[in-house]
């Protein structure tokens, strides 16, 4: 039987206003890029994207595309192998990895497609649904639209919710205990400070959030601070649980954070370390009996997550979902606080609506 070759690979980009003003700890932004692979091979498609810049779509068309092309889109490992390889002297993180990750998740859709498959029933299935946590409560909202979004995401069904610290960090205190105040005492309140704090402030912060019933730290520190995130694991109250891996590029960025005891619960985006890179931190996690939870891009995570073991829940982004919402179809709606692959489609299910994406496009 003849094997199928990758025939085409292809690269956009599009930008896409944010509903509103937002903002973090550390970040300010009214736009946000998306850049889309799409890899051709026996008259099927295989779709991938990273939230990026469009330098990742470039890199993507002016290097990494040659290197794929011919190959066999089963052949993921060989082909990871090869675009990692040509990395090398341009460093294996950042723009680079976007490139790649985005180019990876494309293969896998691919391979899925062209095997008739479910992406999930691909990897392998643990669990037919992945629980979902609300994230958004940028620092840029007013309380009035703190409360309005994260009560909206209780009363929706979805029993976690997270918001954004560290902009003002003597404001934080009162604004964790409006979001407090406006989801009752049962949901469980998360909040990610996204590194803004120093050791001891978050310490001190810590204790203050707990009083809140706030069982999820994420970043209290800045995540290159290893040792501060352990100080943070270690003297955070009983059940405030630290929480960092976004800016993970590489499988031994995942390992470092583990085998430092940098935090209980490991993140890790699948837009940043491809699927690829996802279920080897998921093996990480597996190895080291601790938790893993997926960041931003949820309908990108929708089937990983249903089919590594390690994984305790997905970030349902507001960014993110409303713009997976706008430019693909195929997009899982949560129920009941759970985000649930469709089955009756192949690979990861989603396609680009090409009519309302070019308005965006760049
Ligand atoms: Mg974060």
């Amino acid at each position: 039987m003849k094997e199928p070759t990758i025939e085409r690979v292809e690269a956009r980009a599009f930008r896409i206003p944010t509903d509103q003003p937002e903002a973090d700890g550390t970040f300010r932004w009214d736009a946000t890029t998306m850049v889309v692979v799409q890899l051709k091979s026996e008259g099927v498609t295989g779709l991938g994207y990273t939230y990026a810049d469009t330098s990742a779509a470039c890199l993507t068309k002016d290097k990494l595309a040659d290197l794929i092309i011919g190959r066999n889109p089963c052949d993921i490992p060989a082909c990871w192998d090869a675009m990692l390889g040509s990395l090398r002297n341009l460093g294996e993180a950042g723009i680079g990895m976007l490139a790649v990750s985005a180019i990876d998740v494309a293969l896998w859709d691919l391979k899925a497609r062209l095997l008739d498959l479910p992406l999930v029933d691909l990897i392998g299935n643990f669990r037919d649904r992945v629980p979902i946590y609300g994230s958004g409560g940028f620092t840029t909202y007013s309380i009035p639209q703190l409360q309005q979004q994260l009560a909206g995401w209780v009363t929706e069904g979805i029993p976690r919710v997270k918001m954004k610290t560290g902009s003002d960090p003597g404001q934080d205190a009162e604004r964790v205990r409006y979001a407090r105040e406006a989801i009752g005492s049962s949901a469980e309140l998360f909040v990610d400070a996204n590194g803004a704090y120093g050791r001891k402030q978050a310490l001190h912060l810590a204790n203050t959030f707990a009083e809140q019933g706030v069982t999820w730290f994420e970043e209290p520190v800045v995540h290159h601070d290893r040792q501060g995130l352990r100080q943070l694991r270690d003297r955070a109250p009983c059940g405030m649980e630290i929480a960092a891996g976004e800016y993970g590029f590489t499988t031994g960025y995942f390992q470092q954070m583990l085998h430092d005891g940098c935090v209980d619960v490991l993140q890790a985006d699948a837009s940043r370390c491809g699927i690829t890179g996802f279920l080897k931190a998921a093996v990480l996690c597996e190895a080291y009996h601790l938790p893993l939870s997926s960041h931003c891009a949820p309908a990108l995570h929708v089937h990983p997550c249903c089919s590594a073991e390690p994984v305790r829940h997905l970030e349902y982004f507001h960014d993110h979902a409303r713009i997976e919402q706008m430019l693909f179809e195929g997009v899982p709606e949560p129920v009941g606080g759970n985000l649930l692959p469709d089955r009756s489609r192949r690979g990861m299910g989603l396609g680009l609506r090409e009519e309302e994406s070019r308005r965006y496009e760049l």
